[in-house]
């Protein structure tokens, strides 16, 4: 029966069917049950230097579904988003994220973890305290997390983006805009914004090797990013050549499946243990 239950309440998760209301519910109920049985998980994905130390990892959430096994965030997240119980997902992961990246440190892996950040939790007036409470429960420096918020949430609301922004680096928390270049960035904002990191599309990654002048247009992302002293990573690197152009561009960091894909937390330590970490990248 659960199976069943399982596979009708997936079979709404796509975002692209119209879910009727009582399908809506039902999804919303099975996330519920999921958080409350602590079925939801996170995967690390390194990021790396050009020398191929890890500095970072970016924590990716899933579902460790009973029966139909692990479900990936684009199957549940955007109905977590529209009940808000994305709000409490992310607490959840926040916290986990903390808890994880401090244990690595405590075994002497000190490598930073980027969290990703959804519009509606971000927009909460307590975002901010529940970011201090995960760093002071799992006792992480705060230079270790790393929030991760999309172009359009950052755009939607500049001005108040900002202002919570500039509370987090206050606390030593670093900001990134993740997916960038595919919002609409007003560039007199940008260069006003407290921002440390800008995160390049996979999209323009994966188009690097076309001939559509995509790589002019990487190009310019990584100019503006150093006009603005900002890190610049590159997100979905998966060939040499990529890996190639990025590097030529300047780009700081890569992440993609060329170096490694999302991993659970053991396989995770096994990859810091061979690759190393670098402390020098982490100022604490
Ligand atoms: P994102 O933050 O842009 O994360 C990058 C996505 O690209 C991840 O997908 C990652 O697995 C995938 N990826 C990384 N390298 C490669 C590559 O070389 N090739 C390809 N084809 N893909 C690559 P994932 O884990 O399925 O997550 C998808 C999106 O779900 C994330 O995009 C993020 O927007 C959202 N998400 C994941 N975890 C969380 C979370 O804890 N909270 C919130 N609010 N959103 C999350
Ligand atoms: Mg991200
Ligand atoms: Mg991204
Ligand atoms: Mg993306």
């Amino acid at each position: 029966r659960a199976k069943a239950d399982g596979r009708n309440a997936l079979r709404c998760f796509a975002p692209e069917m119209n879910e009727t209301a009582r399908e809506r519910l039902e999804l919303e109920g099975w996330l519920r049950r999921a958080l409350e049985l602590g079925e939801f998980e996170l995967h690390y994905q390194p990021q790396v230097t050009r020398s191929g130390t890890p500095v970072a990892v970016e924590a990716l959430v899933r579902w460790r579904h009973p029966s139909l096994g692990l479900v990936p965030p684009a199957k549940f997240i955007p109905a977590a988003e529209e009940s808000g119980l994305i709000v409490a997902i992310g607490e959840w992961v926040l916290a986990e994220a903390c808890r994880q990246a401090a244990a690595w440190y405590r075994l002497g892996q000190p490598i930073r973890v980027a969290v990703n950040v959804s519009a509606l939790q971000f927009s909460r007036p307590d975002f901010f305290q529940t970011v201090e409470q995960a760093l002071s429960g799992a006792g992480l420096d705060p230079s270790l997390l790393e929030v991760e918020l999309t172009e359009s949430l950052v755009m939607h609301d500049p001005g108040e983006s900002a202002r919570q922004m500039e509370q987090l680096r206050a606390l030593g928390v670093r900001v990134a805009v993740d997916d960038f270049g595919t919002g609409y960035s007003s560039l007199s904002y940008l260069h006003r914004l407290p921002i440390d990191v800008l995160k390049i599309d996979r999209s323009f990654v994966a188009e690097l090797e076309a001939p559509r002048g995509t790589q002019a247009l990487v190009q310019a992302i990584v100019a503006l990013a150093r006009a603005l002293d900002l890190m610049v990573v590159a997100e979905g690197v998966e060939t040499d050549a990529q890996l190639a152009f990025l590097n030529e561009l300047g780009c700081d960091l890569v992440q993609g499946y060329l170096f490694a894909r999302p991993m659970p937390t053991r396989e995770v330590s096994a990859f810091l243990t061979m690759h190393g970490t670098s402390s020098t990248e982490i100022s604490l």
